[in-house]
């Protein structure tokens, strides 16, 4: 069996180092070298000091197969990551005339700037025999190299760029390497926490080896993605089917989607399909579900609008919530988020509507616990409430909330039962 590679992902900034920027290009890194079925065992951040750049790529070679460094490619001279590799591997640094004038043509047609100053030159040196990484997104070029046994590389620092130049580039240099394929499958999983998830099939993943299972927990959701690898992507595909048909028996209908961008998204499509329409009703999630409708391109063909209803009074004024509702059963109550969805949806004239009302916190209304939420749905013949306790914290409440009636909405579309409980832990 082949020895799976393994990578080091080094951020180059002292910015990084003073938290006045995350590292979000080691995440990204980690996550497409994770697609590319290459372990990640190490991030390390260095400031912009030559010496302990040093110090780190020299740690770096003797526990990696692949180095990535990012940042520090630019025109300044805090920029020296590549003068630095280069040194560490005792190579000398190579002028690129095409990449100069590479450059000067970004200057002028994308910056539209006539004359570039000399230090922007500096960028055209790399160290002698890489593989250049053309950049088309900035000015800085990264490249690639082989040295020691170690494959390094460069990659500049803007995210933007980084991200770009890691798939176009650096992507199918990594993929070149093996003669093997990966293939994954994304399983997306709402309304169960990470770790009641990895309980129930702790023993599967450690049963599996091709494919691989593995959990990543995303806001208010998990995903679990099923990885192959084969001499072809239709086999290693092929590798992947039997345990997702697995995964779909264990969990069941937790499971919105397959290899999908958002909860939001699937609802949108069902909708879209069944040439139906959807409105909104909300008070603790502030528009929350309807700012996650409304990101979708063309949402205006299935989303009819939504009203967000703070107080006790708009209920009343805009949705027409009749003030005995409110006084018998207060604004918190199963009895309030059914009216607003039944009246949004007569006003929107949509066919379904989704309502929240609740307790995002901190303060609590003495009678509820807080994170209490009730959620609801109307359509033309029936509506439903459930209520969850989204636990501390406003956002996450209101998450939890929007989550569920976006959930609410995707089973009710596919005939599920509506309510199901697993909200409420
Ligand atoms: P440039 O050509 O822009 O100088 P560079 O490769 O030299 O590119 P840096 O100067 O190190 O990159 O960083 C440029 C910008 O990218 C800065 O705004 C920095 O905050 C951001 N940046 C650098 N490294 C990272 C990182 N690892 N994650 C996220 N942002 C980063
Ligand atoms: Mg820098």
């Amino acid at each position: 069996m082949k020895k799976t590679l393994s990578a080091e992902i080094l951020s180059v900034g002292t910015e990084l180092l003073l938290g006045n920027t995350a590292n979000t290009d080691a995440r990204d890194i980690s996550v497409y070298l994770s697609e590319l079925g290459i372990n990640v065992f190490y991030h390390t951040v260095v400031g912009d000091n030559p010496e302990r750049l040093t110090k780190a790529v020299n740690i770096a070679k003797t526990r990696a197969d692949i180095i990535i460094t990012t940042g520090g490619l630019g025109p300044t001279c805090d920029d020296l990551t590549k003068q630095v590799l280069a040194s560490a591997f005792g190579l000398k640094m190579e002028f690129h005339e095409e990449l100069a004038e590479e450059m000067k043509r970004y200057f002028k047609e994308v910056l539209g700037v006539d004359s570039m100053t000399d230090n922007n030159l500096q960028q055209a040196y790399l160290p002698e025999g890489c593989t250049v990484f053309h950049n088309e997104w900035g000015t800085a070029p990264g490249c690639a190299f082989e040295a020691e046994g170690v494959r390094v590389i460069m990659l500049p620092g803007p995210p933007r760029e980084c991200n770009a130049m890691f798939k176009s580039c650096a992507m199918p240099y990594l993929r070149a390497l093996s003669d093997e394929v990966i293939f994954s499958h994304s399983l997306h999983i709402v309304g169960r926490g990470e770790s009641s998830v990895e309980a129930q099939l702790r023993d599967m993943m450690n049963e599996l080896t091709n494919p691989t299972l593995a959990p990543y927990a995303k806001e208010g959701e998990v995903m679990l993605r099923v990885t192959a690898k084969a001499a072809t992507e239709k086999e290693a595909e092929a590798l992947t089917l039997p345990v997702i048909e697995r995964l779909k028996a264990e969990l069941g209908d937790v499971i919105y989607g397959m290899d999908v961008n958002s909860l939001e998204q699937v609802v949108f499509e069902k909708l879209r399909e069944k040439k139906l329409t959807i409105c909104t009703a909300e008070s603790c999630t502030g528009g929350l579900i309807s700012k996650r409708l409304t990101d979708l391109k063309g949402s205006s063909e299935v989303f009819k609008g939504g009203a967000v209803t703070y107080t006790e009074d708009s209920k009343v004024r805009v949705l027409g919530v009749d003030p005995a509702t409110i006084e018998a059963n207060t604004v918190v109550s199963p009895e309030v988020a059914m009216e607003m969805a039944e009246n949004a949806r007569e006003i929107f004239g949509a066919d379904i509507a989704l309502a929240t009302t609740g307790l995002a916190g901190p303060d609590g209304d003495g009678v509820h616990p807080l994170g209490t939420v009730f959620v609801a749905l109307a359509t033309e013949n029936e509506t439903y409430v459930t209520h969850i306790s989204g636990g501390i914290g406003r956002s996450r409440v209101r998450m939890f909330a929007a989550n569920c009636a976006l959930d609410m909405a995707r089973r009710c579309l596919d005939g599920l039962p509506v309510i199901v409980d697993y909200f409420k832990k």
